[in-house]
């Protein structure tokens, strides 16, 4: 294994500029390894009081430095986020990697400059944020003001844990809110030290403050009456659950939450390309994706070709070590999920479906880390445990299709909806199958591309709202309505 380069130090919690210690603290694991990499602070339910008033007074106070800034300099204070993170970016991709298992390559080549686009794309955005004159009748001036929503709780997860509090943080700040960030227990590296960047870069005490420890935090959070929106990507359990204890408060809630999406090969289609996106949409991220193409539709001509391609590149990609900037499939994020995907392999082989590729745990370099080879199972029906749950690992499904109303009857037969893709040279036949597709976004001829200025969310179980792009804008801010009456 590579010896990390990065100094890690043990985890405080950041309340209103300072950074504190929890009441405890708990370990976070290389998952590469199975070892401690340090020790992160557990915050209390006072904790999350404290964080939460700091983030409402830095609101509230319209003397306060956060209120007094124009929208163009809090475009600027984002974009200085964006090159400081920059100037960090081989550390955070190491830290990315140690904490979550991801290659190397992704952290670095992927994740942060993605979250750097992100952060760019609202620094510019800050300015553009406005109202409308709206013309009712001569004796009325009528307009609207769109405010910010206040205080917003960020709820993220642990599969791209820098790059989905970008999603939230960029806009939460554009539209002047202040906020209380909760990174995944099991990753919360990269958030801290972003922390500390927001503090070099300026950020008024207040704005960002983060709470670090488990579950319980975040629905502290979502319970607590001083957060006025959550926004939250992970389960559609949780998901499930937040919306219920959000009901409590009427907090404004956007939930981003999981997948099961199909990817659709048609006879017609470049083979070659499609095999290689079907590679990237299952194992890019170790499969742990929201958006992973973890069902597989090929069109019954070319099956067995297909799978035969897919097969052959599938064994020659072996799980290595994250921080080797050749490996392109990393470690299981921990020992449960590692667990959870072999109990999803085990249900595989008992429903019937065909083992074409990987199936087991691997050990590297002697590690006891928790790697999965990169598994296949063909003849999959739909009714099938692996065809219907998000398995949020390196497994793909491969089913078959004859038409395209049977494809599309089985790939919108789940309760998921977040991505999927079509693969063909007709251009008709592609942009009919993407109309009717439910889910929220369709790649055609390609797999899993992303931009900062492209909204991205689920129909469905997937959840509601859509992050990224200028839309987000609608969920961070509240519209008011003025009416003077000049009569
Ligand atoms: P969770 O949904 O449990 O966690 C996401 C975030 O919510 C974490 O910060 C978590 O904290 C927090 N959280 C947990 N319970 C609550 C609660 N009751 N109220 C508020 N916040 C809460 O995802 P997991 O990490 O447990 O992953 C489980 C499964 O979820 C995966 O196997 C996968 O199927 C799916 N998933 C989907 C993702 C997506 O992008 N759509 C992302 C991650 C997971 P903590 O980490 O401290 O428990």
């Amino acid at each position: 294994m590579i010896a990390a380069k990065t100094q890690i130090e043990p985890g405080q919690l950041l309340i209103e500029g300072k950074w504190v210690d929890g009441t405890k603290s708990f370990d976070t694991i290389n998952p590469a390894t199975g070892e401690t990499l340090t020790q992160i602070a557990e915050a209390s339910a006072a904790d999350v009081d404290r964080a939460v008033a700091a983030a409402r007074k830095a609101f509230e106070d319209r003397n306060g430095a956060w209120r007094k800034m124009s929208a163009g300099e809090r475009g600027r204070l984002i974009w200085r986020l964006a090159d400081l993170l920059e100037k960090h970016i081989d550390e955070f991709a190491e830290l990315e990697t140690l904490d979550n298992g991801k290659p190397i390559f992704e952290s670095r080549y992927v994740d942060m400059p993605m979250v750097i686009d992100v952060l760019r794309y609202y620094a510019g955005l800050a300015t553009k944020i406005h109202g409308e004159t709206i013309n009712t009748n001569e004796t009325a001036f009528t307009y609207t003001l769109r405010e910010p929503v206040g205080v917003v709780g960020m709820i993220v997860p642990w599969n791209f844990p820098l790059l989905l509090a970008s999603w939230k943080l960029g806009p939460a700040l554009a539209c002047g809110n202040t906020v209380v960030w909760k990174p995944a227990s099991q990753t919360s590296l990269t958030t801290l030290r972003f922390g500390k960047l927001a503090v070099e870069a300026g950020v008024p005490a207040g704005v960002i403050n983060i709470v670090t420890g488990p579950g319980s935090i975040g629905r502290a959070m979502v319970e607590h009456s001083g957060i006025d929106k959550i926004a939250f990507t992970g389960s559609t359990a949780v998901g499930q659950e937040i919306m219920r204890n959000a009901a409590g408060s009427l907090k404004r809630i956007t939930l981003e939450l999981g997948g099961k999406s199909p990817n659709i090969v048609f006879a017609d289609a470049d083979i070659d390309n499609a095999v290689k996106g079907a590679m990237t949409g299952i194992f890019y991220g170790k499969g742990e994706v929201c958006n992973a193409g973890s069902r597989l539709f090929l069109e019954s001509k070319v099956k067995d070709e297909f799978v035969e391609k897919l097969a052959a590149r599938a064994a020659k990609m072996r799980p290595a070590d994250p921080l080797d900037p050749k490996t392109r499939l990393g470690a299981i994020v921990s020992r449960e999920q590692m667990q959870t995907v072999l109990s999803y392999i085990e249900a595989g082989k008992k429903e019937g479906a065909k083992l074409v590729a990987g199936g087991n745990r691997v050990s590297v370099d002697g590690s006891k880390g928790f790697f999965i080879e990169p598994t296949i199972f063909g003849d999959v029906k739909n009714d099938m445990k692996i065809a219907q749950e998000e398995i949020f690992g390196p497994v793909l499904s491969v089913l078959a299709f004859d038409d395209v109303d049977q494809v599309l009857e089985q790939a919108n037969n789940n309760p998921y909806g977040l991505a999927s893709a079509v693969w063909t040279r007709d251009i008709k036949k592609a942009h009919l199958v993407s109309r009717r597709l439910k889910a929220g976004t369709v790649w055609i001829n390609t797999y899993g591309l992303m931009d900062a200025a492209l909204p991205f969310g689920g129909y469905k179980a997937s959840g509601f709202g859509r992050e990224l792009g200028a839309h987000a804008v609608e969920h961070y801010t509240e519209m008011k309505t003025v009416w003077l009456n000049m009569a």
